[in-house]
């Protein structure tokens, strides 16, 4: 009988795994079957078989735990009659089971039988969506930690305060929410205010969701700059007094944090502190970024700090916060990240030891943080990782600032331009960054994330020849269609 069907599992996975070998026949998925999970593999009894839509209580599918695989690694074998997942841990398995369940999407629930063996090429494969210039519900985060893990993204980057927003509650801070959450929208002459608060409740539920996914989750507040919605809150945090506002406006602005005044120093270490507290995962995100140094050179107790400290430029008073920051995250048992703008000024004091750095101006950042000893996180906006910037030069399309092709996404190679073997393994992976100034919903977050974001994956996953990767786009519009998102489907390039 001639085969009408004979598609390959190497078809119709995205990532391309490690190693793959295509075999004779298929395996029919359907909501009848049955998983079986190792024992020792606890969390994954109840969430495998809720992702794959499937029962518990027989071995059409075999979750077994095998010591041996890399870190993340694991094999799927697909057999006509029974489809076997192993690994050395749970981690392992549940990115077998997100092929798994990826391949049932992109092959209609009929499975190609294959070996497969995986592992990934970059530990840190993320992205980062900004909730302070507009506010995104906790379901719409949780639909995308879902997605993303699919694509065996593994870090939430939760960007948590700017000049427009504050999200996070903090006790004792009560002008958070009653200023610092809301703005007031300049388009409407009827004072109408925007924004909120999240409340624990919903981090806390964010996280559980993220963590059953095994994907971390790493909160940022600002500092010392992007705090226009702190300082309304809290006026004596800047050098001036203010008054301040919440702002309604896209840039940069020029009162921050000041940096002689002890109580914002004692506010960031309780701030921090309670952070460290609500966050399970060990990372603190700090800012850094586009922090102007005007309102510190006219202030008296900023001037007053560098003098008692010895700086002669503002630079490197930025350098001093930077320090005293981290410190404050470490004090917190967590570990800092900050954007490339802390490696500036740091000539006198140098910059903290375990301080991963986010290059984002390009790729100078994280080359020389690389060879000053610091992990790095390569998320250049030059080079397709800005997922708010559009996807195609047409002034009809959505986006902001520039341009970030999918075929650029898919040319990405977070090692270019770091020559020597040690600088190279300092590059943790890469996350791909959704600033919302433009984007005011999760439909249009969706149209800017997808399915750009699933390119980057492939790229710290398993990088392929980019021909490769934009022929198979296709796939990624089926499973953007299974999981009802919106995405993009224009010019690649
Ligand atoms: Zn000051």
């Amino acid at each position: 009988m001639a085969k009408t069907n004979t598609v390959k599992a190497s078809e119709l996975l995205f990532p391309t795994p490690r190693t793959i070998l295509d075999k004779e026949g298929f395996f029919r998925f359907h909501d009848g079957i049955t998983i079986a999970v190792d024992p020792s593999f606890t969390s994954l009894i109840e969430t495998a078989p809720a992702l794959l839509q499937i029962q518990q209580g027989g071995e059409d599918i075999l979750v077994k735990q095998q010591d041996g695989f890399p870190s993340e690694g694991y094999s799927l074998t697909i057999g006509k009659k029974q489809i076997v997942i192993k690994a050395s841990d749970e981690v392992g398995a549940f990115r077998g089971i997100s092929t798994l369940r990826n391949l049932t999407y992109t092959s209609d629930h009929r499975l190609p039988c294959c070996a497969i063996e995986d592992s990934p090429s970059f530990a840190w494969r993320g992205f980062m969506i900004d909730c302070s210039r507009h506010y995104f519900s906790p379901a719409f985060l949780k639909k995308l930690i879902d997605v993303a893990s699919l694509y065996h993204l593994n870090r939430f980057h939760w960007h948590l305060s700017d000049d427009q927003g504050w999200r996070i509650p903090l006790d004792g801070w009560p002008q958070l929410e009653k200023v610092a959450s809301k703005r007031t929208l300049l388009q409407y002459t009827d004072g109408r205010t925007y924004g909120r608060l999240y409340t624990k409740e919903e981090i806390l539920e964010v996280q559980a969701y993220a963590h059953a996914r095994h994907m971390i989750v790493v909160p940022e507040i600002e500092t010392p700059g992007h705090v226009s919605s702190l300082l309304a809150a809290y006026p004596h945090f800047g050098c001036s007094g203010g008054p301040y506002e919440v702002q309604d406006r896209w840039g940069i602005f020029d009162e921050v944090l000041c940096a002689g005044n002890n109580q914002v120093l004692e506010f960031l270490e309780d701030a921090i502190t309670q952070i460290a507290a609500l966050f399970s995962d060990p990372y603190i995100h700090i800012g850094g970024d586009e922090c102007p140094h005007t309102a510190w050179e006219s202030c008296p107790k900023c001037q007053k700090r560098m003098q008692e400290e010895g700086l002669s430029k503002e630079k490197e008073l930025q350098s001093w916060m930077t320090s005293k920051i981290c410190a404050m995250v470490n004090k917190a048992g967590k570990r800092p990240i900050g954007w490339d703008e802390v490696l500036e000024g740091t000539e006198s004091l140098g910059l903290p030891e375990d301080l991963i750095v986010m290059s984002w101006r390009g790729v100078a950042g994280g080359i020389e943080a690389s060879e000053r000893g610091h992990e790095v996180i390569m998320c250049p906006n030059t080079d397709g990782c800005y997922f708010d910037y559009q996807h195609t030069d047409d002034e009809e399309e959505m986006g902001n600032l520039g341009v970030s092709s999918i075929t650029q996404v898919a040319q990405f190679d977070p090692l270019a331009g770091l020559k020597g073997e040690t600088d190279r393994a300092r590059v943790l992976g890469s996350q791909g960054n959704l600033w919302s100034e433009k984007i005011t919903n999760g439909r249009q977050a969706e149209y800017m994330l997808f399915p750009r974001l699933m390119v980057l994956a492939e790229r710290l996953w398993n990088p392929q020849e980019p021909e490769k990767t934009l022929d198979r786009i296709p796939l990624l519009y089926k499973v953007c269609d299974a999981l009802s998102i919106h995405c993009y489907r224009g010019p690649l390039a």
